[in-house]
């Protein structure tokens, strides 16, 4: 995968820099002509790159719905469920604290947007934070097949968690069905084993395509507030989370992170939490040892209410716009941010570019211009792929630390050689 992300990266940069329109060479199909560059970069990888983060997509609602149903089925306590549910979501809500903090933190130090000359007449439209209450009413699906045909994923884990434990009460027939569930949730597990041996190419056609467009000379322009952002995110990522994983699980932080290199290579490519739910699933239970009773449930619940990266885009874009437009943020405002911050994320899905309609919340709360997000534009691609990676680290590092206080983590699995 890292040969593939690294080779993708260099055709696509390849094309970018010396394939121009004069140098460019037709290549004539006899019924039409067709230039070398779009047939690689338009036809080959685009096609390519789109068809494999189409198939991460398509496993990902049977996948959650399979395997959280057997998961919820064999925990047979409700109990035990409730306390899961409690442990995770205090630890989610936590570590995006953490990294709302570090970000409001470091960017003020730094001051990435002062005497930054910058401006726009680019609009941007914003959306309203949803309320506590909508977002817990929002949680229960009226049409659960309407919940999975949109990928709902908050409403695809009620209704599994309450179909798993109405299973296991339902006696004989409950068993009976569950013997079918273990089942499919095996046919649902080699499907994503056969799409993991194809993540080479993916990840090749991606980001062939991606730095073939990509302009670097913006993140030059918006350097400051560029590198801020990915040093927050690099502390977040190699100091805060491992800081924690030792903490809760007692276990080898180093360990831990070499076995997520190729799960943040996915994320980083396909810019999507949710996209690469597959993988984090894979790589927590298969790599690290995490019972799938707990896995299956952490899991899809962090990648849409857990985004810790995405948070820190958000405390670090704010302080830089408010530096540009000169508006001083009082400690209420900050507040403000972590509160509106943390809700939007847990009500938003873990797909490309979310961080930004998040982040037009944030800015409506606290009164930035809403505007301001436009100036930001043009690096957040780069950006976005960086904090996904984020994001799934701290989905897969929840995990891991609530299935070790379940007793439900497998050392030997743990400690076994990174494959
Ligand atoms: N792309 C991010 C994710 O899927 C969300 C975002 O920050 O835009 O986790």
């Amino acid at each position: 995968i890292l040969i593939g992300m690294v080779l993708g990266v260099l055709v696509g940069r390849f094309f970018s820099l010396w394939v121009s329109e004069q140098t460019d060479t037709l290549i004539n199909l006899g019924l039409f002509e067709l230039s070398v560059k779009s047939f690689f970069i338009e036809g080959l990888f685009h096609i390519g790159g789109e068809i494999f983060v189409t198939s991460l997509k398509m496993l990902v609602v049977p996948l959650v719905f399979v395997s959280l149903v057997c998961g919820t089925c064999s925990l047979n306590d409700s109990a035990k469920i409730g306390r899961l549910g409690l442990k995770s979501v205090i630890l989610y809500l936590l570590t995006t604290a953490i990294a709302i903090t570090l970000a409001l933190t470091i960017a003020n130090f730094i001051s990435p947007g002062e005497g930054a000359a910058l401006t726009t007449d680019a609009e941007f439209e914003a959306a309203t934070a949803p309320t506590f209450a909508e977002v817990i009413i929002g949680m229960f699906p009226s049409n659960p097949i309407q919940a999975m045909a949109t990928g709902n994923m908050l409403q695809i884990i009620v209704f599994s968690i309450l179909f798993g434990i109405s299973m296991a009460m339902a006696g004989d027939a409950g068993k009976k069905l569950s013997l079918v569930f273990n089942d499919l949730n095996q046919v649902v597990l080699k499907m994503v084993t056969i799409l993991m041996n194809l993540a080479p190419y993916g990840v090749f056609c991606l980001l062939a395509k991606l730095f073939a467009f990509l302009e670097l000379s913006e993140v030059l322009k918006l350097g400051k507030y560029f590198f801020t952002l990915v040093a927050v995110l690099l502390i977040h990522a190699f100091v805060t989370y491992p800081i924690l994983f030792k903490l809760l699980t007692g276990l080898n932080p180093v360990q831990f992170l070499t076995k997520m290199k190729a799960t943040a290579l996915f994320a980083f490519s396909t810019s999507s939490s949710n996209a690469t739910m597959p993988v984090t699933l894979n790589t927590v239970t298969k790599k690290m040892g995490a019972d799938n009773s707990i896995a299956s449930f952490t899991v899809p619940l962090g990648a849409t209410i857990n985004m810790d990266g995405t948070a820190i885009m958000q405390g670090v874009a704010t302080v830089f716009i408010a530096q540009v437009y000169a508006i001083d943020l009082s400690m209420a405002d900050y507040l403000a941010v972590l509160l509106t911050a943390t809700l939007a994320s847990i009500g938003t899905a873990g797909v490309p570019g979310v961080g930004l309609i998040m982040l037009a919340m944030v800015f409506q709360q606290v009164g930035l211009p809403v505007e301001g997000i436009a100036l930001i534009l043009g690096v957040d691609r780069l950006l976005d792929m960086t904090r996904t990676a984020v994001n799934v680290t701290g989905d897969a590092m929840v995990t891991c630390a609530v299935a070790k206080s379940e007793k439900a983590l497998d050392k030997d699995v743990f400690n076994s050689p990174s494959s």
